[in-house]
């Protein structure tokens, strides 16, 4: 993945104010607007976009700015009620589709596709934002495609993913590519600093250990229980003495990310059955008739696969630090020289460092790669962990 070249640019203002070393996409995309301006028949827009790059570089964010832009009256002044109603969704016109389930199944892609058939309300487009197009089943992507290869004349799809191949080809291939770049550590610092209004020794320090990830670099920036409990993630290598250690850290470990999870969804999960409830007519006896039940259970399925997916981001954040670690162990080891993730822990990656070859180091990367894909294939968190750190610790 390149690396953006511009640390800060004078260059970006209204909604492409937060869209950090992204200069060229942002050249891309407001000439898509500007032509569409004119008419549109220019070869700068077209009808469906792919954003892709790593996690946290901003995709959907770029999206949503790029729907805004096509609907505002100034091209994407950032300040008009079209600006602010279309990057927080409440915009008739322009759909934003996030989901936490695991999946976005041919149901939902349908009754997107529907949406997309309709005529702009407001606005001058009917503009649909897929934020996790990577996760539409095989039979939505059917479906979205008929929508994609005879589009509404007046409809554009913005569809995010981690990487253009997340998508099948017959989707992908009709879709304009806009690849987003890594942002620097100043990049992201500069941008902590503006907008979030974070000390500039914090922002730096969130930046760096964040490795690009915007998200990650503001909650790690915004609170200090997240830094603490990266501290302690980073102590692990050092901490994994014997078996029991590594039994009750993995618990420990596990514990945190549900905690991480059920923080988000009690209060969510409290709101959308009451709505529910509400909507099915259920009143205050409580009666519930038989397609009632039906619907409360297959809201409580979602609810559950979306605490689960929650729980395994948290583990996933926990792996990308562990991963740092080992990464500067070895570059102490090698001598290569590159700037150290973790200096706050340099004891412990020199401890690591000259207590093993460079080999084990290369072993430990490994078994979090390895732990990390028996998560993504559900295999039980707990079992998953304890077999990481188990491999971690050596002992095994
Ligand atoms: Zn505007």
């Amino acid at each position: 993945m390149r690396q953006a070249e511009d640390v800060s640019s004078d260059t970006l203002s209204g909604v492409w104010t937060d869209l950090i070393g992204q200069d060229r996409v942002v050249e891309v995309l407001r000439r898509a607007v500007d032509s569409r301006a004119e008419g549109g028949n220019t070869r700068a827009m077209t009808h469906a976009w792919l954003f892709t790059g790593p996690p946290g570089s901003g995709r959907s964010n770029a999206a949503r700015a790029f729907a805004a832009a096509l609907q505002c009256p100034s091209g994407g002044c950032g300040e008009c009620n079209t600006c602010i109603t279309a990057l927080s969704g409440a915009h008739p016109d322009v759909t934003l589709v996030r989901t936490e389930q695991l999946s976005i199944g041919v149901d939902e892609v349908r009754d997107l596709v529907r949406r997309a058939a309709m005529s702009p309300t407001l606005g001058r487009l009917q503009v649909l934002v897929v934020e996790d197009a990577d996760r539409v089943t095989e039979r939505g992507a059917d479906a979205l495609l008929k929508s994609i290869e005879e589009p509404a004349p007046r409809t554009v799809w913005l569809l995010c993913a981690p990487n253009a191949e997340d998508l099948v080809a017959t989707v992908r291939s009709r879709c304009r590519l806009v690849e987003l770049s890594t942002p620097t550590n100043a990049a992201i610092a500069e941008l902590l600093q503006r907008r979030d209004r974070i000390d500039p020794v914090t922002a730096d320090f969130a930046a760096r250990v964040a490795q690009g990830h915007i998200g990650r670099a503001r909650a790690l920036a915004r609170s200090e229980e997240a830094r603490n409990r990266r501290a302690e993630v980073l102590q692990l290598p050092v901490r994994l003495v014997n078996l029991g250690a590594c039994l009750s850290s993995a618990a420990q470990l596990v514990e945190a990310a549900s905690a991480d999870a059920s923080a988000v969804t009690t209060e969510l999960d409290a709101k959308e059955r009451a709505v529910l409830s509400e909507a099915l007519g259920m009143g205050a006896t409580g009666a519930k008739p038989r397609n009632v039940q039906a619907a409360l259970r297959e809201l409580e399925d979602q609810q559950k696969a979306r605490a689960k997916r929650l729980q395994r981001d948290a583990l996933d954040r926990v792996l990308t630090e562990l991963t740092s670690f080992y990464r500067d162990v070895l570059i102490v080891q090698t001598g290569a020289g590159a700037e150290l993730i973790n200096v706050e822990q340099i004891d412990a990656v020199e401890q690591v460092a000259a207590a093993s070859p460079p080999e084990e180091a290369v072993a430990c990367l490994d078994a979090i790669l390895v732990c990390r894909k028996a998560l993504e294939a559900n295999v039980a968190p707990l079992l998953a962990m304890e077999s990481l750190l188990i491999s971690l610790s050596g002992i095994a």
